[in-house]
């Protein structure tokens, strides 16, 4: 409510963002056939919605030079990709094998950026050979690249010094961080590029993820944008903000007023082209905004269990297919969808998983749960089933799609045969 009134009081009467999950396929109803159908633990990704919030940043930033590249790190599921890909999107990808995924998928080289992280000289080779561009963020690797590639075209990751992230593992700017070349090399940066004959095609920032101050999102532009001049770089093409926008994890929690910041990102970087002299692309890499909320995590409970000080529901999935709140501490809102008006009770909701830290929620209060009620976990579309993990030998999920309200793509989960036999099948004794 708080974002439609928002969204009036910027641009009249339209309904300029997309809606949460109410009302969309992600209902309860439906949540539950498909399990029936799929079996639990059942991922479901509500493809429209992830195409919608795709959407959205071009509706947010009134800019016409905006590019949005998703985060393919935040979910590669191949039925959601090719959704974003129809819809025109690109990718941010971060390892040779998202390059690799993203061109198997159909997504043009010109429409993917890849981020290197401590890449390798193979990497470094590997992703080269396919023709995208690559975002360099250490002065070591760049040294190699003028090099052994003078006249390359590439795009240089800068630190934004700016502390911002809805936790402190997923900030990237500042000083305990790995990422980018720091802002004062700038002169050093000009010389190897200089040296190698080197063509800087695009400048990058990434601050975090889950931006708590949209300050942030402004102070890490206005801090790239100041060494974005054409003395230090003019062969520029396009900035690139990365992604970060956050989504709300709790019931009570606000929403960002996407409207007013996209409007603010708009007149920064209209007045940076002003100084710059062209207008240059400006790129976002959103990963949350488009993936969290089109996600659930539909799990059964199969055990109900009243300890000394508390009562546990125990599931059918755990930690490794959905491991936020165990590394995050985050908040992952839980649904019992199969006895939503159950007395309220306080459950801690663990998984199968042999570690007391296997839970999705602690000392929540819930519904009451009975044994074989379907659960559906919140915001499971970014950072869940991508990080996940086969720990305990137990299978990922098996993953639906669902578009126009229909199930469009399935992603079957491996039978403990198939998983045991792809593990014996992938080594050898020697
Ligand atoms: C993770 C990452 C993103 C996406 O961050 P979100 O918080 O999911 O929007 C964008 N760019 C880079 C370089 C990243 O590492």
């Amino acid at each position: 409510m708080r974002r439609r009134r928002a969204a009036r009081a910027h641009r009249g009467d339209l309904d300029l963002l997309t809606q949460p999950s109410e009302g969309n396929v992600l209902n309860s109803d439906f949540l539950l056939k498909l399990a029936a159908e799929y079996d639990t633990p059942l991922y479901v990704y509500d493809g429209d919605m992830a195409v919608e919030r795709y959407r959205d940043l071009y509706r947010f930033i009134p800019y016409d030079r905006l590019k949005v590249c998703c985060a393919m790190k935040a979910n590669y599921n191949p039925g959601l990709l090719t959704l974003l890909r129809d819809a025109g999107a690109g990718l941010d990808t971060v390892s040779p094998g998202e390059v690799h995924m993203a061109l198997a998928l159909g997504f043009p080289k010109e429409r993917i950026i890849y981020t290197a992280n401590n890449m390798t000289d193979e990497e470094f080779e590997e992703v080269l050979a396919t023709g995208v561009l690559m975002n360099i963020g250490s002065l070591s690797r760049l040294e190699k690249i003028a090099e052994k590639h003078p006249g390359m075209r590439l795009c240089l990751r800068f630190n934004p010094d700016v502390c911002d992230g809805d936790n402190v593992k997923t900030m990237t700017g500042g000083d305990l961080t790995k990422f980018g070349i720091l802002l004062e090399a700038v002169e050093e940066v000009k010389q190897i590029v200089r040296r190698g004959n080197l063509k800087v095609v695009g400048l990058h920032e990434h601050t975090g993820s889950g931006l708590q101050r949209c300050e942030s999102v402004y102070r890490s532009m206005e801090n790239l944008m100041a060494i974005a001049v054409p003395e230090n770089f003019p062969d520029l093409e396009f900035l690139d903000f990365g992604g970060g926008f956050k989504v709300p994890y709790k019931p009570d929690e606000a929403r960002i007023d996407y409207v007013a910041m996209g409007a603010e990102i708009a007149r920064l970087f209209e007045a940076f082209t002003r100084r710059y002299g062209r207008r240059l692309n400006m790129l976002f890499e959103p990963g949350k905004y488009i993936f969290a909320e089109a996600g659930v995590l539909l799990t059964e409970v199969n055990t109900i269990k009243h300890n000394r000080t508390r009562v546990i529901a125990g599931c059918d999935s755990g930690f490794p297919q959905l491991i936020r709140p165990v590394l995050y501490d985050a908040y992952h809102q839980v649904r019992n969808l199969s006895n939503p008006d159950g007395k309220p009770q306080i459950y801690d909701v663990c998984g199968n998983i042999c570690e007391t830290g296997d839970r999705f929620a602690e000392q929540r209060e819930l519904p009451e749960i009975r044994e074989y009620d379907i659960l559906a976990i919140g915001n499971a579309g970014a950072y869940c089933y991508s990080m996940g993990g086969v720990y305990n030998l137990r299978a990922m999920p098996t993953e639906v799609v669902v578009s126009g309200g229909k199930v469009t793509y399935v992603r079957e989960r491996l039978t403990s045969e198939q998983l045991c036999g792809r593990i014996l099948g992938e080594g050898r004794f020697l």
